[in-house]
């Protein structure tokens, strides 16, 4: 089936968990123990990632087949279309077809590792856009379209010191609508730790005439360094407020973890307040901070997650 947001459902508010392929074959079967977990908690979906250029696509393929027909459980596969032939990308499309799956996030794909520019290949595509207008030209109605959207201007839009002008976010917003109009049903959103910047966002869409659900894409704060390397590379605005909890804790990694879980519920909780029924959670293939946050929300039972997780320990508790 294709996926939907609460907002189309006008129901109850929803939630799904993004993964990506792990490197060893080990590393894939914890992940499936770890889904079939968390899958019995009814997230509306689960999605995969696909490496830029297809450096994981056989992996990606197979992950997104597992999902969808032996942990049973709706499935959207990322897809990038820079550096890849479209023979390529159509060979990806129709195998997941082939599968039963009907939900693709489409994008345009950082650069491969090592290089700053990405390549388009002779007759390939540019950017997201033009993979959404293949996608509905080639396959009509059959899959339902995910895309991106940047709360703070996609990076490439950003000028040196200047950081990114009214201009810049706003012809950014005209290309993300551009995407919507070229047939994508819903946005997910980068992350973003400044909750503000996601609600205007939002407003700014639905002031340009976008009016498909836009998801709010949360990554829960796991572990220090790799917070500064995700948000360093995302170009992502950290509020003080957060610098200045994490700074005394960086070093404890339990604590890290579990004002992780103490900030992302409260920023899901004002997105909530604001009339935002779904969240999408980048679970970086970690379950507890995830689950904990959908817990404090009261989005999932207490009583079905596993009692050896660590952060049910009440001495790892966060209080404020
Ligand atoms: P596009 O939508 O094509 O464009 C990016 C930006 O470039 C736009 O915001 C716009 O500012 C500018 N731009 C491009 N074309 C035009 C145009 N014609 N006119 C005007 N402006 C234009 N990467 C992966 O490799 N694999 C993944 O699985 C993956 N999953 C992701 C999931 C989410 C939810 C998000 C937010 C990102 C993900 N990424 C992934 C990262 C993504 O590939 C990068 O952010 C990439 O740099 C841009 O992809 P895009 O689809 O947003 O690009």
């Amino acid at each position: 089936e294709k996926i939907r947001a609460a907002e189309q459902e006008n129901g109850k508010t929803l939630f799904s968990f993004e993964y990506f392929p792990p490197k060893t074959a080990e590393g894939v079967e914890n992940l499936f123990e770890r889904m079939d977990r968390m899958v019995a908690h009814n997230p509306s979906f689960c999605d995969i990632t696909w490496g830029a250029g297809g450096s994981t696509a056989d992996l990606t393929l197979d992950i997104a087949n597992r999902m969808q027909n032996m942990v049973c459980v709706e499935t959207m596969m990322h897809l990038t279309c820079t550096n890849m032939p479209v023979e390529k990308i159509d060979h990806a499309l129709d195998t997941i077809k082939s599968s039963g799956i009907q939900n693709v996030l489409a994008l345009r794909g950082d650069p491969p590792h090592g290089q700053d520019k990405f390549v388009q290949v002779s007759g390939g595509f540019g950017c997201a856009l033009d993979l959404v207008q293949h996608i509905r030209a080639k396959y009509g109605d059959y899959f339902g379209i995910t895309v991106a959207g940047y709360p703070e201007a996609h990076p490439d839009m950003i000028k040196g010191e200047q950081g990114v002008t009214a201009e810049d976010y706003q012809n950014d917003l005209v290309y993300l609508k551009k995407k919507v109009d070229a047939g994508a049903d819903i946005i997910i959103t980068q992350l973003f730790y400044d909750t503000d910047i996601f609600l205007k966002f939002v407003n700014d869409c639905r002031e340009i005439g976008i009016s498909c659900p836009i998801v709010p894409g949360i990554m829960p704060i796991n572990n220090y360094k790799g917070f500064l390397r995700m948000t360093g590379f995302c170009k992502t605005k950290i509020p003080p407020e957060v610098t200045a909890a994490l700074e005394p804790i960086k070093d404890n990694e339990e604590a890290v973890k579990a004002y992780g879980i103490h900030l992302g519920t409260e920023m899901c909780k004002k997105i909530l307040a604001h009339g935002i029924k779904t969240l999408h959670l980048y679970t970086l293939n970690m379950e507890k901070s995830a689950l904990g946050i959908l817990m404090n929300l009261g989005l999932i039972e207490e009583s079905k997650i596993s009692r050896s997780l660590p952060w049910r320990r009440p001495t790892n508790v966060f209080r404020v």
